[in-house]
């Protein structure tokens, strides 16, 4: 099976050694935007795979740069894991060439004070009632087209979304007749030495944990402040941290393909020092996405911000401690009440020693490969564009278990208040 995969950055490598341990992949191009580091992440992984591995340079914002690659090596399948904002370009240039789409993050615009996208936004944020800068609006608007393509888009295959979504399939197949709250924890007890880092892409990142809470409860998006809500958690294999309410993407699509939910919150944990550097940076407006004249050039803050920062990418040798990510949910089960609590515990060093890469990589890039091969496989198939927890979880939480990332289920978890 021939696969594209776009992007050559932390979840990218990740992914990319976990396609190359499996047969499935038998030949691979890595596209990306520095085909430097697609050579160099090639010649690291060729000796010890039997994948043919190819590489290229592809600009992803660009549906010519993406069509011309995708018609002279016509990939089956097409990996995602550049950034949310070429989901779009992607997937058009996917429905061209006749390849499936999978990816880990939902679109986001690059450009918010675009005023075409800001009026759909701003419409969209009355309708609904969040006001993230993403949301799937976009990418479920491609529903006919890859149903008449007879292609798969699958979206959102990460730990978070993805995992977190297959445990919610899996615990309502297995444990539930009808779950009714879910409480998703997303713990990282790591510690990289820095003062300050983000463990994943600082734009997405930053942008992410800056913006307003929200959580889904009785069918309506109820929104906060940021980290105005606050819980502490005893994380297993962690320890007790604390915890803030966030917006994330996956409370959308679990809220429209779980039946009888009633609420769907999100926690992340964060330390004291990083709170207090993304406060000092938003408050001197070193977030922010607008450009700005500096000595005759034009720069973007946040742009700036990230050139000044670790490379995600290079925390994986100095991260120690663990992840801990799952989910709690509780519902009812043949008239009874009942609770159960799925989550995985992750080793930064034990990521680092296999692929190279910190766990923050590692739990997003393994899941990434789990999908795409559900999808190239086709053990998940049809036509259109789904989210994980609408396929069968079985053969995906199997896959967990056996490439890097096993879960456990806690019958009798304390809960979240
Ligand atoms: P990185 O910034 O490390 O990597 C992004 C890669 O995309 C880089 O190789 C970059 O190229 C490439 N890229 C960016 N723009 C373009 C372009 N226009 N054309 C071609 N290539 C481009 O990000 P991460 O690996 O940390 O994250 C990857 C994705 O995973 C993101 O969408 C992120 O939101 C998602 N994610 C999902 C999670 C989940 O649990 N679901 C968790 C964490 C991340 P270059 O090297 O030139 O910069």
């Amino acid at each position: 099976m021939r696969l594209l995969v776009i992007g050559c950055g932390g979840v990218a490598t990740v992914a990319i050694h976990k396609c190359c341990q499996n047969p499935l992949f038998t030949e691979i191009c890595i596209a990306s935007r520095t085909k430097s580091k697609c050579d160099a992440l090639a010649e690291k992984l060729a000796p010890s795979t039997k994948a043919v591995i190819t590489t290229a340079k592809v600009d992803a914002d660009s549906f010519e740069s993406l069509t011309e690659l995708m018609n002279s090596y016509k990939p089956h399948t097409v990996l995602n894991v550049a950034l949310p904002y070429q989901d779009l370009t992607i997937m058009d240039a996917c429905l061209a060439c006749g390849a499936n789409y999978v990816d880990t993050a939902n679109y986001e615009a690059e450009d918010t004070d675009d005023p075409e996208w800001r009026a759909i936004y701003e419409k969209r944020c009355k309708e609904k009632g969040f006001t993230a800068y993403f949301d799937y609006s976009w990418q479920w608007a491609y529903q006919d087209k890859f149903k008449e393509a007879g292609l798969t888009a699958l979206l959102g295959t990460g730990f978070d979304p993805g995992v977190t979504s297959v445990f919610t399939a899996y615990a309502l197949k297995h444990y539930f007749d009808e779950i009714h709250y879910i409480d998703i924890l997303d713990c990282n007890g790591g510690d990289h030495g820095y003062p300050f880092a983000t463990n994943f892409n600082p734009e997405i990142n930053l942008r992410e944990v800056s913006a307003n809470g929200s959580y889904w409860e009785d069918g309506h998006w109820v929104e906060t402040e940021p980290m105005e809500i606050k819980r502490e958690y005893n994380f297993a294999g962690v320890g007790m941290k604390d915890m803030y309410l966030l917006h994330h993407e996956e409370i959308e699509s679990l809220a429209k393909n779980i039946p009888n939910v009633k609420r769907i919150r999100f926690f992340m944990t964060f330390g004291q020092s990083y709170l207090t550097h993304m406060n000092c940076l938003q408050n001197v407006g070193m977030l922010s996405t607008v450009p700005i004249e500096f000595e005759g050039h034009q720069i973007v803050p946040i742009k700036f911000l990230k050139a000044l920062l670790p490379d995600p990418a290079s925390l994986g040798p100095r991260t120690v401690g663990k992840t801990n990510i799952g989910c709690i949910f509780r519902g009812i089960k043949d008239g009874k009440e009942r609770n159960i609590y799925i989550y995985n515990v992750c080793d930064h060093q034990e990521c680092y020693k296999e692929t190279g890469a910190q766990a923050v990589s590692y739990t997003t890039g393994v899941p990434a490969m789990i999908g795409t091969a559900m999808v190239a496989s086709g053990t998940w198939k049809g036509a259109g564009v789904f989210n994980v927890e609408e396929f069968d979880p079985d053969p995906y939480m199997e896959a967990l278990n056996k490439d890097g990332l096993p879960w456990v289920v806690d019958e009798a978890p304390v809960l979240v208040d």
